[in-house]
């Protein structure tokens, strides 16, 4: 059997050691400049780490309630802004919203971000979802 070399894990554990404390160190500078500490967003279906966002959607209302507004998609490398009747698939019930869509790595299911106004707050939510362009027609 195979010795291990103890000098060599004990060397690479102090190394570690000092990275964690020197990255314990920018989150702290970072926090005082007024970021927010930084998180990985895990698939909402399976947990894993590895996800991707493959479109962004902005929804605009006119009004409160409106069902029009103006709708702004962004994939891949190309962007669709129209104005009409286009807000049947926002976030917000009754107000504007941002939609990220991400694919995950590890499954074949969709996590939805959703950045919702609702009587003057600002949500963040995380879900299980589906792909709104493939289930009606974009307007
Ligand atoms: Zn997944």
């Amino acid at each position: 059997m195979e010795t291990v070399p103890l000098a060599k894990y004990e060397a690479e554990r102090k190394e570690h050691l000092k990275l964690q404390a020197k990255y314990l160190k920018i989150q702290k500078e970072l926090e005082v400049l007024g970021f927010a500490q930084e998180t990985i967003i895990t698939c909402a279906n399976c947990g894993y780490e590895f996800t991707h966002h493959y479109k962004v959607e902005v929804y605009f209302r006119h009004e409160e309630d409106a069902s029009y507004g103006i709708k702004t998609t962004v994939s891949g490398r190309e962007s669709n802004t129209t104005t009409g009747n286009n807000q049947l698939n926002s976030p917000s019930t009754r107000r504007d919203g941002v939609r990220i869509y991400l694919s995950c790595e590890n499954c074949d299911k969709k996590t939805l971000i959703g950045i919702i106004q609702h009587k003057g707050q600002t949500f963040l939510t995380l879900s299980k979802g589906v792909d709104f362009d493939s289930l009606s027609p974009s307007v």
